[in-house]
């Protein structure tokens, strides 16, 4: 299984993609989780992308397509990967179908966790208080939200016209959006081998 999740910040994308990559077995890989770690750790990549983590700014895609590129040569995504936070822009959408086009091994399904902007704006509020994340900051949230506005919902008509877009609804407690999406992601496999 090949899967990518969209959906603005806030949205649960996290926590849900854990749930999807456990019950089907696959890496969770979360593009946001290796920055904040290689900051943390001080590595060049960390240095490289924290000055654009801290404003809210998208990472310059040259930098996250090389990251997650390497990262998709690993074994254990031969039987597949979740990627949970890329793409985020067309030239990184490009650049993931150029790639597995290449391994003849193509996307299968795209799950869009759909949030209203004043809920994303509440959840991140609370997830600030309990995590301390710096760029869950007010002003920080509304330039992340302002950027997947611009760049990263054209994917939405990207994945669409592939065919392989599905929305979730992302009101409501945690199992029952995980629920939702087992459901929309099996309907689907059923649609696609009818
Ligand atoms: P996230 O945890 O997915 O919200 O990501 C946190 C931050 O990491 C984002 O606000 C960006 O600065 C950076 N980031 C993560 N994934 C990407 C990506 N695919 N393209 C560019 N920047 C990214």
């Amino acid at each position: 299984m090949r899967l990518v999740l969209l959906g603005p910040p806030g949205a649960g994308k996290g926590t849900q993609a854990g749930a999807l990559a456990s019950f089907y077995a696959i890496p969770h890989i979360a593009t946001g989780d290796i920055f904040r770690m290689n900051v943390r750790q001080e590595t060049p990549l960390g240095s490289e992308a924290k000055a654009y983590m801290e404003r809210g700014d998208l990472v310059p895609d040259e930098v996250v397509i090389g990251m997650v590129m390497d990262r998709l040569g690993a074994p254990d995504c031969s039987v597949g990967f979740l990627l949970d936070g890329f793409p985020r822009t067309v030239p990184q959408a490009l650049a993931l179908e150029d790639a597995l086009t290449e391994d003849g091994r193509g996307l299968h399904f795209v799950l869009r966790f759909v949030l209203p902007d004043d809920e994303v704006v509440r959840r991140l509020a609370s997830r600030r208080e309990l995590e301390g994340r710096g760029d869950d900051a007010e002003g920080v949230v509304r330039h992340r939200l302002d950027e997947y506005h611009s760049k990263t919902e054209p994917l939405e008509f990207f994945y669409w016209e592939r065919g392989i877009l599905r929305d979730v609804e992302a009101v409501g407690q945690v199992e029952t959006v995980t629920q939702r999406a087992l459901k929309v992601l099996d309907e689907f496999r059923e649609a696609q081998d009818a």
